[in-house]
């Protein structure tokens, strides 16, 4: 404990003097390659090379661990990935999630995965995840599991969520995957979602890049739709970071309209959990908003008493 409190304080007092606290909550982590998974299925390895072209290698959930600990994070969200219908696999299943999240219940939270298609039968599994395995979120990826948001199949699955009070964390933007059709991606397609289902807190993963602006004005215009920032496609974390949030989005508009709405994750393992908290504390941006993007934000949403 004492070590952790050490390590979190250097880290954020290389930056500047930001009085934000040290409890970060990273929205967006992907447990594919952790090795108390791998071990058991060697599977993982070989689906996430294949459809999500990962060359990482397994690591274990320590350093996951260890990564929260330096960069300040108290919780992290861990993310199923249901690929069952049109790549016949689970990156991971939300078995494996529940199984991750009950080695360490303080640090984490699970966020479930249903292949929407599917229906009723998708509500169904959906329910079970979050009422017996206890997770609490549903991960959504458009272009991987081949689906247009507004796709009337997808009703259930989001009567469902919206019934069991939990947020969907959606892919949009950018995927390298060229076996995907990109547009499905579109952060505009959950407009007519967010109109739909006015209850339903929708987060567009990646700020919808390089649809940022679209995925901003959905967050403008609807108080039910989030924005979370993981990933780095265009350089370094804090590269793309100021791209978004300060070159293709002007400071003024990020601190008027975004403000309660900017959620932080790092896409792990693609990105260090410390680079992107980095990133975030070096944007010129106001320190308040700054711990909204990193505390206060996903806290609210998440029902979290820090
Ligand atoms: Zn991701």
């Amino acid at each position: 404990m004492g070590l952790k409190r050490e390590v979190s304080k250097s880290v954020w007092s290389k930056s500047e003097k930001l009085q934000c606290g040290d409890h970060l909550i990273d929205i967006h982590v992907h447990p594919f390659l952790l090795k108390e998974l791998t071990e058991k299925r060697p599977e993982l390895l070989e689906g996430t090379k294949a459809y999500l072209g990962i060359k990482i290698s397994p690591q274990p959930l320590e350093t996951l661990v260890r990564q929260m600990e330096v960069a300040g994070v108290v919780k992290a969200v861990l993310l199923a990935l249901d690929l069952t219908s049109k790549l016949g696999c689970k990156l991971p299943s939300n078995e494996e999630v529940a199984e991750l999240v009950r080695m360490d219940p303080d640090r984490f939270i699970g966020f479930a995965s249903v292949d929407p298609l599917q229906g009723q039968e998708a509500a169904r599994q959906l329910e079970h995840a979050i009422n017996e395995l206890g997770l609490r979120g549903l991960k959504l990826h458009p272009p991987l599991q081949d689906f247009e948001p507004s796709d009337p199949k997808l009703r259930p699955v989001f009567k469902k969520s919206e019934e069991l009070e939990i947020p969907i964390l959606a892919h949009t933007g950018m995927t390298w995957q060229r076996s995907c059709i990109l547009e499905l991606s579109h952060p505009m397609l959950w407009d007519k979602v967010a109109m739909d289902f006015p209850d339903l807190k929708i987060i567009l993963a990646h700020c919808g890049w390089p649809w940022a602006w679209d995925a901003a004005v959905l967050a403008m215009r609807h108080p039910n739709v989030y924005l979370d920032i993981a990933n780095t496609y265009t350089g370094t974390p804090s590269e793309h970071l100021s791209l978004i949030l300060t070159e293709m989005m002007p400071k003024r508009i990020v601190e008027r309209f975004l403000a309660d709405k900017l959620l932080f994750g790092s896409d792990f393992p693609y990105i260090e959990l410390h680079k992107m908290a980095e990133s975030v504390k070096k944007l010129p941006i106001a320190d308040e908003v700054k711990l909204q993007i990193l505390e206060t934000n996903a806290s609210k949403l998440l029902g979290l008493l820090l």
